[in-house]
């Protein structure tokens, strides 16, 4: 069948089979290549596997133990973090790293190492992870930890489903008062007072991002609006309850005009300008403040069925804002304006993964419309650029970085290649290794 990952960019052709228990063992053939799915949320084609299998992971969806003292969970790999809150929250515990969406499961935040606007504090979602089920495709399961099977354990966080099928996670929680955030947006004009921001904010508040207008020049070139927030305790909550609301949705694939400069310009526009003040401080619910997309059902359809492909790359920063203002410029002057930007300094926290993305530097992330050439072109700039200022990018969201640059980025690769499993495979694997039969 058809497959398509949430950028809609690459398409490729693959089978899906679903697994149903965690006993089962889905390594059916030797002929055969094999990807772990979990909920199709990355972008590129780390989460394809043309002319392969995909081992569709969304049933396994037990918690097996929950520790309500110590914020301990255990549960199966295809849960996903919504599940996850539901049952958390209430006992007082939050997800400890959070990504942008919470329709992602737990294997694949693992398998990503996934990252939040707590970075700068907490570091990856492998940070927290205290162990997991490896099953191999010779039906050896695994109990990895920093202690069993270390090289394993260090190999699958962020080892984009390539050692074999996670079945299981037990990973800590923090704790959190309720459901509330204390939030504070704050306008700024240009990059430098992103990073003065940047640099105040991550001491005092524990969840810090920046929206980016990407579209403006001259004058208005790197303005936006910074948000920082905090869990706040239960006295200070409103009233009314965000959970059960009605999300609307995407029914049908737009046309690819609607979304074109002009309608971009007049959104980064109107974003900016909503602000009036310098600084607006709210009590918002976790889930606007976390989740703005997910409320919107199948936002992705936006783009058409062209697609869009998603650019993130950390680049180092030390208040430095020359790497971002070039690699902004060009997108700019290239006339491909985001209409979602996002910017955040990572921490010094090192990632547990031998491939996790994340790095002390500051990372940027925009939504490109896939318009053929034109746009692979901006793509191929960009990663030249990103690997001339010795950053990296983000495998999660990424269909066109080169060999060299991923194992530029990478250099821990050859390591992931030795303890890979010889019948999983990915497009992106194939593609930035040039390892064609596996
Ligand atoms: C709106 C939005 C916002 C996002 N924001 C962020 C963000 O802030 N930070 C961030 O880091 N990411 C972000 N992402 C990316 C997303 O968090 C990751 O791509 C995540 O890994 C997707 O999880 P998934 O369950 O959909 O996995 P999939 O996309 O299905 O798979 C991702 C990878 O995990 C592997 N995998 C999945 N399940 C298993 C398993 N059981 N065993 C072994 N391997 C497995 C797959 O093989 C694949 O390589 C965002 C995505 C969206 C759509």
């Amino acid at each position: 069948m058809k497959g398509e990952s949430w950028g809609r960019y690459p398409k490729v052709s693959q089978q899906v089979r679903m697994l149903e228990k965690r006993q089962q063992n889905p390594f059916r053939s030797k002929e055969e290549l094999y990807l772990p799915y979990g909920q199709g949320r990355s972008y590129g084609d780390c989460c394809l596997n043309d002319g392969g299998v995909l081992i569709g992971t969304r049933w396994l969806d037990s918690f097996i133990e929950f520790d309500r003292d110590q914020g301990v969970l255990r549960c199966e790999a295809g849960v996903t973090l919504a599940q996850v809150l539901e049952l958390v929250l209430p006992a007082g515990w939050f997800l400890p790293v959070t990504p942008g969406t919470k329709f992602v499961s737990v294997g694949g935040a693992l398998a990503n190492d996934v990252h939040g606007k707590n970075h700068h504090g907490s570091g990856t979602f492998g940070c927290f992870v205290r162990r997991f089920e490896l099953l191999r495709s010779t039906g050896e399961r695994l109990i990895c930890s920093d202690r069993e099977n270390a090289a394993l354990f260090s190999a699958t966080i962020g080892g984009l489903g390539l050692t074999g099928l996670i079945t299981w996670v037990e990973f800590s929680l923090k704790r959190a008062p309720g459901p509330w955030i204390e939030m504070e947006s704050v306008r700024f004009g240009n990059l430098e007072e992103f990073f003065g921001l940047s640099q105040e904010s991550d001491k005092e508040f524990e969840y810090t991002v920046a929206w980016l207008d990407c579209v403006s020049a001259g004058a208005n070139f790197g303005r936006g609006i910074f948000m920082r927030g905090r869990h706040v305790p239960s006295e200070a909550h409103p009233k009314r309850s965000l959970l059960g609301r009605l999300s609307p949705k995407v029914p049908i694939d737009l046309p690819s005009l609607t979304l074109n400069p002009l309608t971009v310009r007049a959104f980064n526009e109107l974003y900016y300008r909503k602000q009036r003040q310098r600084l607006v401080k709210k009590l918002v619910h976790y889930d606007p403040f976390f989740y703005p997309l997910d409320a919107v059902s199948g936002w992705n359809r936006i783009y058409g069925s062209r697609g869009f492909l998603q650019f993130q790359c950390v680049v180092p920063s030390s208040g430095n804002s020359r790497p971002i203002a070039q690699i902004l410029s060009t997108v700019v002057e290239n006339g491909d304006a985001s209409f979602l930007a996002v910017l955040k300094e990572f921490g010094d926290i090192s990632s547990p993964g031998m491939l996790s993305f994340p790095r002390r530097g500051v990372t940027l992330c925009l939504d490109i419309p896939f318009r053929g050439t034109r746009t692979l072109n901006l793509f191929a700039r960009l990663d030249e650029m990103t690997r001339d200022f010795g950053g990296a990018i983000y495998p999660a969201k990424d269909a066109t970085m080169s060999a060299e640059s991923f194992q530029q980025y990478f250099p821990r690769w050859k390591e992931v290649a030795a303890l890979k499993d010889p019948r999983c495979s990915s497009s992106l694997w194939r593609r930035v290794t040039g390892l064609t039969q596996s």
